[in-house]
């Protein structure tokens, strides 16, 4: 641990504080975690912490989803323009304008969303819960998946149900085209491709492997392959190697980099610990109405 790593850490005990980091975080902030994971393993963390203060390293809808999910607790987002263009792709006016075309579907919205998204959905999922959620529906259940389209179109294909797809995207996982993909299967033949939902239909028919992040590290662990090709935010690199060092990860392009999640430093982290701010909080009414979508889809995964 470097002196910086160290003070934090001695920081966070005084402050009975943990830290809650995202796979696509720094790797230098990967490595001080008390928690590092997927947005529904950091959800769960923040539910179930008896800890006082939560400084999360990710992006801003997650502190949002953790302030939720405690609202007794201190939640610290060391940058607060930290956001998520996926959220931003849905706003609350245009939710309600879909839910009075569509009055009787069940809202299915993914964790990468705005507080006052979640409010006015049903039930919340990530990638890692989004088929089980989805498959606790009766069929022939009107569905509407907010707001990746992407992630809505690979449930509905491997769910066989019919799913109305928002049209909002991840800018990062949407730019690996499926050209690259092939590139990097020719560069290195036999290395299963492993990619994450928020990808292209296109790039998701090249896949041997889809899933969340939590999901792609254990593909990786128990693939007997030497090498693999990944196809998710290059965040996840550091854990990937750390967890199976023996095999080679190809990163499937170098646009898979979140400028968002890479925003928050070791530097952002020690400043926040000593000002305890900025804090994030949701309205008391919105989290109220926020929080069902989120218990309901903790408690059915
Ligand atoms: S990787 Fe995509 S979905 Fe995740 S925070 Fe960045 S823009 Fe949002």
């Amino acid at each position: 641990m470097t002196p910086q790593q160290k003070k934090i850490r001695k920081m966070l005990e005084e402050k009975q504080g943990i830290l809650l980091v995202h796979y696509y975080a720094r790797p230098e902030i990967q490595e001080i975690a008390d928690v590092l994971g997927d947005s529904l393993v950091l959800a769960r963390a923040a539910a179930d912490s008896d800890a006082k203060v939560i400084v999360f390293a990710g992006v801003h809808f997650m502190a949002q989803s953790a302030a939720i999910l405690s609202p007794e607790k201190t939640i610290l987002l060391p940058r607060l323009d930290a956001g998520c263009p996926l959220a931003d792709a849905a706003t609350a006016e245009s939710v309600r304008q879909m839910r009075e075309k569509h009055p009787d579907a069940l809202f299915v919205t993914y964790i990468n969303s705005s507080a006052e998204v979640k409010a006015i959905s049903d039930v919340c999922c990530t990638s890692s819960n989004a088929e089980q959620i989805v498959g606790n529906e009766p069929a022939g259940r009107k569905i509407v998946m907010l707001p990746d389209g992407n992630l809505a179109r690979h449930i509905s294909s491997v769910s066989q149900r019919e799913i109305i797809a928002w049209e909002g995207c991840c800018p990062v996982h949407q730019a690996l085209t499926p050209q690259e993909v092939a590139a990097r299967k020719r560069e290195h033949p036999g290395a299963p491709f492993a990619a994450h939902p928020e990808c292209h239909p296109d790039v998701l028919a090249l896949a041997d492997f889809v899933g969340s992040t939590s999901a792609i590290l254990k593909f990786a662990r128990e693939s007997k392959a030497k090498s693999i090709i990944i196809g998710t935010e290059a965040g996840i690199m550091a854990r990937l190697k750390k967890e199976s060092p023996e095999k080679t990860f190809i990163l499937a392009s170098d646009v898979l980099l979140c400028a968002d999640m890479k925003k928050i430093t070791l530097d952002d982290i020690e400043k926040s610990l000593t000002t305890m701010q900025p804090v994030v909080t949701v309205p008391q009414n919105i989290s109220r109405a926020a929080k069902k979508a989120l218990d309901k889809m903790l408690s059915l995964s």
